[in-house]
């Protein structure tokens, strides 16, 4: 097996760009959403079968255990060749999640599918009445014989469609003294009787998520990942995995590499007034890059992540939101234009980053909770 970690940053970087040119369907570059996985299956079984589907994992369930440094660099060789984001919650959440928190025997179960590419997941927390305050969930699991019985509903639960296993949280103790004692962490296959899904569609137009309705569900006593009623821990470790997921550069970066374009072509940098915005943005990408590489270091320590993460997240969305708004104001009169928009010599989609952007402010945890956070458990500023 090759150690990847061995070569230069230089090597290891054109190896990646050479994979990635030859194998990744050129149909499939820049596209304005996430890829669904009807269209993503081949290209995930093709970088599984290279040993490259979980760059963060450790070596022994079947991952690269790439240094930071060299995750960014297949980071940004995603990027430059606009490589679309697969339903990816196995590798990047509830794998990680399972490797600290679960039995042998659930690794043995569930790890080696999510590396071949056999199951695909999904995270079911949110619920209708259930968003920032989550703890508040009412989507029940009652013990059966063998089975755990799950009846409720959760909604904006993405690629849920595609997925063949959700993660979920479930009250198990409705009388619990307070509401984050009485929630456990279950797995469950989506194949399961009683399982129906309803899609909703995006302002854009797409599908990326439903809404999934459980009426008598049933999975077995071995789903219980960690201990009974101690679900909320387990969910509270697996937000940081998402933070440092949703904080990671390439999205604000893919939205600036379009305003770079766009105001190269219309001789914007040529004012300085927008000249000074842009300059900020592109400062502001760099300290996002440096935070975001220190936390991904932390994480490859094998130490857990604080709530200081969360600055992480705010900091990268509303990056993202800002490049996005800058990039419709550079395009002018273009910015209505939806798809690829010619400008001289380039073509750029104007409209996707500001339409992906939209949401990241609300999703994994709104960015004004976020903010509670930070005053509350890192700065410890007196509550109210
Ligand atoms: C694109 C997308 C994908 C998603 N995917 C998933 C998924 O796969 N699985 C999943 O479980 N969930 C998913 N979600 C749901 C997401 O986690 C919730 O939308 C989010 O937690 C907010 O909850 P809510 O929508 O119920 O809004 P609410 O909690 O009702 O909040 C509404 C507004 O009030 C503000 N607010 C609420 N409480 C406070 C407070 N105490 N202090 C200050 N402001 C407050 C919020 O910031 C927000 O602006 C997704 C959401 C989106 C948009």
């Amino acid at each position: 097996m090759t150690d990847w970690n061995a070569l230069s940053d230089e090597a290891f970087r054109k190896d990646v760009r050479e994979f990635f040119a030859a194998n990744y369907p050129h149909e499939l570059r820049f596209l304005p959403r996430r890829l669904r996985w009807a269209e993503c299956r081949d290209w995930y079984l093709t970088l599984s079968r290279k040993g490259w589907i979980a760059p963060g994992w450790p070596k022994e369930h079947g991952g690269m255990g790439l240094s930071p440094a060299k995750q960014l660099v297949m980071l940004e060789e995603t990027e430059r060749l606009g490589i679309g984001r697969m339903p990816d919650q196995g590798i990047t959440q509830v794998g990680q999640t399972i490797m600290r928190y679960g039995t042998e025997a659930q690794q043995k179960k569930y790890l080696p599918p999510i590396i071949a590419g056999e199951h695909v997941w999904c995270q079911g927390y949110s619920e209708p009445n259930s968003g920032s305050d989550l703890a508040s969930l009412r989507t029940t699991a009652v013990r059966d014989g063998d089975d755990w019985v799950i009846n409720g509903s959760k909604i904006w639960t993405s690629m849920s469609m595609d997925a063949t296993h959700m993660y979920v949280l479930v009250r198990t103790d409705p009388n619990a003294p307070k509401k984050q004692e009485g929630i456990s962490f279950m797995l469950l296959d989506m194949n399961a009787p009683g399982i129906t899904l309803r899609p909703i569609r995006n302002i854009a137009g797409h599908e990326e998520f439903a809404q999934v309705f459980f009426d008598n569900v049933r999975t077995s006593a071995d789903s219980l990942v960690g201990e009974l009623n101690k679900g909320w821990t387990i969910a509270k470790t697996l937000l940081g995995f998402e933070r440092l997921g949703i904080g990671s550069p390439r999205r604000p970066r893919y939205a600036f590499a379009r305003l770079e374009k766009v105001a190269r072509s219309r001789g914007l940098l040529e004012d300085p007034a927008f000249a000074d915005r842009y300059a900020q943005l592109r400062l502001d990408l760099a300290d996002l890059a440096a935070l975001y590489e220190r936390y991904v270091d932390q994480v490859r320590r094998g130490e857990a992540l604080g709530p200081d993460v969360s600055i992480l997240k705010i900091w990268s969305m509303e990056l993202y939101q800002r490049t996005s708004e800058l990039l419709l104001e550079a395009a002018d009169e273009k910015a209505a234009l939806d798809g690829m928009v010619d400008f001289d010599d380039e073509s750029v989609d104007v409209l996707a980053p500001f339409y992906m952007a939209r949401p990241g402010t609300i999703y994994g945890g709104s960015n004004e909770i976020q903010r509670n956070i930070v005053a509350k458990d890192v700065l410890r500023m007196p509550q109210k």
